[in-house]
């Protein structure tokens, strides 16, 4: 197959580039590396010994979007591209409906016009919302809790009407829990702009020494040990899932298909602190403070969907995670050279 991956420059998608490549697809990428670096290409084309080309351009741009689709003669898509920070998504709403919706729509219209019409979307847990326990399943009811969540609500919608106005279409919503680690090169990784929001490039940072140590937010949830757990997904188990959607939404009969990408395991805060430390040769500094707004005590996927339909299940362990970060953050203390 020829595939179109976009955001194939940011952390999932470049894992993802990688894995699709190793299945013997062709791959070519689109980014506008509003929030990546155009000098992860090269590691991409050395890791892979294959040759990527790079369109950089904004997929809100209609035109440029059409053009692309008409000259690449692409089977399918693998959609990452989109803006992703929860807490700047409350502040600045409309930039996030504007580039998720926008771009989405841009890249559907072109692919409907141009008969190329195998999508694989980067949906997420956070589609759950706060009202069900887990383990998530994918028959409950979406909602949301901050703009982010509702942009991948309202895209997972707009993907299942299109596909109502037209069943050819075939279509995987991928949810993922939390991806972290790292490809196991460590020569590409994930490379947060700021001050990282997420658990585990803050505590990659803590342990490299560009932070002093890890706020762990809140220790009296009803948890095994009162820290928040969530279900971490090593970015290669996760990129695999790409390859699995992508192989079986050729095969399959309906047009939509919803599937978890998880392990069905939580770990909480401070057992990734202890298993980091563990990767780190050194106990990482930590201290307890306040909950943190809107956050949940525990999320974690029934990922049995795809273990049967996808014949796909994730296999790296907490370990596995840790390690692989530490060895691209330990390599490549500031992340990725600007280009
Ligand atoms: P990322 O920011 O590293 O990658 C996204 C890429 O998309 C970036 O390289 C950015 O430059 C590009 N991009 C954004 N808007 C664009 C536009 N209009 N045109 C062209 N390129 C554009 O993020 P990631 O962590 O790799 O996430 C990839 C996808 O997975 C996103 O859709 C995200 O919402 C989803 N997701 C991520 C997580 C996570 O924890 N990382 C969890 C669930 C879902
Ligand atoms: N967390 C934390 N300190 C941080 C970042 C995260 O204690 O600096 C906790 C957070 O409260 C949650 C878990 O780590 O319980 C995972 O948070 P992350 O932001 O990585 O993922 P999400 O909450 O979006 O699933």
């Amino acid at each position: 197959m020829r595939v179109l991956i976009t955001g194939g420059a940011g952390y999932i998608g470049s894992h993802t580039v990688l894995h699709v490549l190793g299945a013997g697809h062709d791959v070519e990428v689109v980014d506008d590396l509003r929030n990546s670096t155009a000098s992860i290409m090269p590691r991409l084309e050395d890791l892979s010994g294959r040759s990527i080309p790079l369109h950089v351009l904004d997929l809100c741009d209609r035109d440029a979007t059409d053009r692309l689709i008409t000259e690449g003669n692409f089977d399918a898509v693998i959609h990452f591209a989109g803006l992703k920070a929860v807490g700047e998504s409350v502040a600045q709403p409309l930039d996030y409906y504007d580039n998720n919706l926008n771009s989405t729509i841009s890249l559907l219209r072109a692919m409907g016009r141009h008969g190329v019409r195998h999508l694989v979307f980067s949906s997420s847990a956070t589609v759950y919302g706060d009202t069900a326990l887990p383990p998530f399943q994918e028959k409950l009811p979406t909602s949301a809790t901050n703009p982010y969540g509702w942009t991948k609500v309202m895209i997972e919608q707009i993907l299942r009407d299109v596909a109502v106005a037209d069943p050819s279409w075939r279509i995987a919503l991928l949810r993922y829990f939390n991806p972290v680690g790292a490809h196991e090169s460590g020569q590409i990784g994930e490379d947060p702009q700021g001050t990282p929001n997420n658990l585990m490039p803050y505590l990659a940072q803590v342990a490299v020494g560009r932070r002093e140590r890890l706020a762990v937010y809140g220790n009296d949830y009803p948890t095994v040990d009162g820290t928040g757990m969530r279900d971490y997904i090593h970015v290669m188990d996760l990129a695999a899932g790409h390859v699995a959607a992508l192989q079986a939404l050729g095969r399959l009969e309906e047009s939509v298909h919803t599937w978890n990408l998880g392990t069905g395991k939580p770990t909480s805060v401070l057992q990734m602190v202890a298993a980091f430390s563990r990767a780190v040769g050194r106990d990482l500094p930590y201290e307890v403070v306040a909950r943190r707004p809107g956050d949940i005590a525990e999320s974690y996927a029934d990922p049995h969907l795809a273990n049967v339909e996808l014949n796909w299940r994730a296999r790296r362990s907490v370990d596995e995670m840790c390690a692989d970060t530490w060895r691209w953050q330990s390599l490549n203390p500031d992340g990725y050279p600007d280009a």
